[in-house]
């Protein structure tokens, strides 16, 4: 059965100094059992995530890779370099890169299929913006997001990954989706995933992200097809990440 994930996305923020307090806090209120627990820090930033987490039940990941291996591609990081000290997990396909970086299907796709190569765990990020929810489609934006990575991709490495939903107009909005919509994107999606694979979508853990707070993760977790959650600013509070990560468990 699927276990519960709660991963947190610093984005541009974090310094030397407030990493190691919001990391040690982190470490006293998260103990680790029954949900898994990520944060996934700016690059430069990581060997120090690395180094404070070691020994604990908390992961860390990246919030982007490079789709390429390695070459004349200046300011970009491979996978095998994140896996090379240690990196577990890699978000792709955020709607911030989407929208202010041009990152399209099927870039996210590729920089999917170059996480899996080097065997880090992907985050692969689907959602809607406000005009197509407003449309009537969100499934047709969810549709066309998810078959682009079921096109290109092999059941078990899509099982391997993760999905995080992440309704655009939620984004750091304080605008949560109910319960009620994330279930139906949620459900959405596993079905999708189950016309490639039934057994690939039963496994695949699907999260929600999008103003997750203490006060609301519960509702949002105790959806069938919501198995954790991908926190933004919440994520840099440690008793408020904390308190989701609780609402996992
Ligand atoms: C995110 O950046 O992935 C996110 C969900 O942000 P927030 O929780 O701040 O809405």
């Amino acid at each position: 059965m699927r276990s519960k994930l709660v991963a947190g996305n610093w984005k541009l923020n974090g310094s030397l100094a407030a990493n190691e307090a919001l990391l040690r806090s982190l470490i006293r209120n998260i103990p680790g059992n029954a949900a898994a627990c990520a944060v996934c820090a700016p690059y430069p930033y990581l060997a120090q995530v690395r180094d404070l987490l070691r020994g604990t039940a908390i992961g860390w990941g990246s919030q982007d890779v490079s789709r390429h291996e390695q070459g004349a591609y200046t300011g970009e990081v491979s996978a095998r370099m994140l896996v090379e000290f240690g990196c577990r997990y890699a978000i792709v396909g955020h709607s911030e890169r989407r929208t202010l970086f041009g990152d399209t299907d099927s870039v996210v796709v590729e920089k999917y299929a170059a996480a899996r190569a080097s065997g880090l765990t992907p985050i692969f990020c689907i959602g809607e913006t406000l005009e197509e929810r407003e449309a009537g489609a969100t499934e047709k934006v969810l549709e066309r997001q998810v078959r682009a990575l079921l096109a290109k991709t092999e059941a078990h490495e899509v099982a391997a990954g993760v999905i995080a939903y992440e309704p655009v107009w939620a984004i750091g909005t304080g605008k949560t989706a109910t319960a009620v919509q994330a279930q139906e994107a949620h459900a959405f999606v596993r079905a999708l995933v189950a016309s490639k694979d039934g057994g690939m979508a039963r496994d695949l853990r699907i999260l929600y992200g999008g103003s997750v707070k203490a006060s609301n993760a519960k509702e949002l977790f105790a959806m069938p097809d919501v198995d954790g959650g991908l926190v933004g600013g919440a994520s840099l509070v440690a008793e408020e990440f904390a308190a989701i990560w609780r609402a996992a468990t």
